[in-house]
């Protein structure tokens, strides 16, 4: 709003920054823009506005989203309208890639909606997704953008060198190959998601524009901390990975700002996931779950059932069996076999509501956590300090997996079976491993001393910390 100046003349603006936030599909994307959406939006000094996209993919982003602007009332929503698009162009495509790539090809009807918002738009923040659509528009209009990068910084540097990788590769094979990102880590093809196994993929083309544009974004926030990735955070900031990168805040691990907008708030009633977790012993239980769009094939779901069985341990199970939400009727008998459930009540728990993930890894019953290492479910178990046993299924997961270990996070079977290999891993080797990993003093410890280290890292003074403050510094600067 316009206001007086001590002279008396009229300034237009506020000196306060207006950011815009431009999320993207998939929980996993959603979940780390509302933690930072809550943090500056609970500020008073920053103005915030969320573009939004409905219908969402998934039940559980509506829910989300509704739940975010009634706890915010001061977080205004701007409404993107999609363009028709013909996913039938791209057959067999995961649905939330295929709206990422809706989202790009409508990106261009924000530039409008940014340049009429009042106040003045000072700064973007955009999904990596989005990025080479968004950083040209941003440009155009003189406003500072940014990207949420939702996944590690290992992965953002990958991502910044692949362009470079496949410029300098003699052999043009059908994929991107083994890739050494310099100063960081060589990865082997069969770490990298499945989809860069193939360059004339969706995602590979999304993922190749986006790495080209990266470099002339403003900055990077990621939601990782100093301790948890200091190689991959060294050689982006010093020019190692590509000269000039843009500077990269590590903001993490970002937390949730308030239950509110964790819809399932309501949790701590009875038969709830967190009742029964209050009423088993200390660090008794293995938390099972893999994310909200990794869905497990029927015969491997059958596989897990049994391991979680024959480990002895008490468990909770979040079990999905399709890549979205909405589309999953399936009822859990029909899954598991009949008897299972009755073999193991009392003493396991399995649902397929939404949980309030983060108030689970919290809980003291909890003793492991059996994940597919998506980046948030890994960043979660960071700060609860509880040990993280990743069994990487698809996208970003086993370089997320690779930081598990050398972040001290957890341990990776590195030899259990990836989305797309029809080889089961067996309900006996499950079981074993379970029950070893539940028992590992050593690996207990490294989790407890990392989450010590996300605790620091995010505490008043800490990296993440001044990260935030030096990045809500920079937005003030410029506006
Ligand atoms: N999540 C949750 N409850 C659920 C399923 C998922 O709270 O029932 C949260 C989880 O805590 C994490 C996010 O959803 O913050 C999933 O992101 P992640 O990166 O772990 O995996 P993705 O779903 O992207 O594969
Ligand atoms: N990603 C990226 N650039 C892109 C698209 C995706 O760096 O152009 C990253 C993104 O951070 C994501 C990861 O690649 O976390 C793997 O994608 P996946 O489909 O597994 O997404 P998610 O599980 O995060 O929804």
């Amino acid at each position: 709003p316009a206001m007086q100046s001590p002279a008396g003349e009229l300034i237009s603006g506020s000196s306060r920054p207006h950011v815009m936030f431009i999320p993207s599909a998939g929980m996993g994307h959603l979940l780390p823009f509302f933690r930072v959406i809550t943090a500056l939006a609970t500020r008073d000094d920053v103005d915030v506005s969320v573009v939004t996209v409905l219908p969402t993919v998934s039940a559980a982003e509506a829910d989300h989203l509704a739940g975010l602007f009634s706890a915010f009332p001061t977080v205004r929503s701007v409404d993107l309208h999609l363009l028709p698009f013909d996913a039938s162009e791209f057959p067999g495509h995961d649905p939330f890639v295929l709206r990422w790539e809706s989202l790009r090809r409508s990106v261009h009807l924000l530039g409008p909606l940014i340049s009429g918002a009042s106040p003045r738009v000072s700064a973007i923040v955009t999904d990596v997704t989005l990025t080479s659509h968004v950083v040209p528009i941003a440009r155009e209009l003189g406003v500072q953008c940014h990207v949420l990068f939702v996944s590690c910084a290992t992965m953002l540097s990958l991502l910044a060198y692949v362009p470079v990788h496949l410029s300098k590769k003699a052999e043009p094979g059908p994929g991107v190959g083994d890739v050494d990102i310099p100063g960081v880590q060589r990865l082997p093809q069969s770490y990298l998601p499945q989809w860069l196994l193939d360059l004339n993929k969706l995602f590979t083309k999304q993922f190749i524009d986006n790495g080209r544009e990266i470099i002339n974004a403003d900055g990077f926030l990621v939601n990782t901390f100093d301790a948890l990735e200091p190689v991959a955070l060294a050689a982006l900031r010093n020019g190692k990975v590509i000269a000039g990168f843009p500077p990269v805040y590590a903001i993490g691990p970002l937390q949730s700002q308030t239950s509110a907008t964790e819809p399932d708030g309501k949790q701590e009633h009875t038969g709830s996931p967190v009742a029964w977790l209050d009423e088993q012993p200390a660090r008794s239980v293995v938390y099972v779950a893999f994310g909200n769009r990794s869905a497990v094939g029927r015969d491997q779901l059958r596989e897990i059932a049994a391991g979680l069985e024959a480990s002895g341990c008490r468990f909770l199970w979040v079990l999905k069996t399709t890549t979205v939400d909405r589309d999953d009727t399936a009822e859990l008998t029909d899954v598991l076999g009949e008897g299972f459930l009755e073999r193991v009540r009392g003493r396991g728990m399995v649902t397929k509501a939404w949980v309030d993930q983060e108030a689970v890894l919290r809980h003291p019953s909890v003793g492991l956590f059996l994940s597919h290492s998506g980046w948030n479910s890994v960043t979660e178990a960071a700060t609860a300090g509880v040990p993280l046993l990743a069994w990487p299924r698809l996208g970003d997961h086993r370089v997320n997996a690779t930081v598990v270990v050398s972040g001290g996070v957890g341990v990776w079977m590195e030899h259990w079976s990836w989305d797309g290999e029809d080889r089961l891993v067996t309900g006996e080797e499950i079981g074993e491993k379970v029950k070893e990993v539940m028992s590992d003093a050593t690996v207990r410890a490294r989790a407890a001393r990392t989450s010590e280290e996300a605790a620091k890292a995010i505490a008043e003074g800490g990296t993440s910390y001044r990260s935030l403050q030096e990045f809500i510094g920079k937005l003030k600067a410029t506006q």
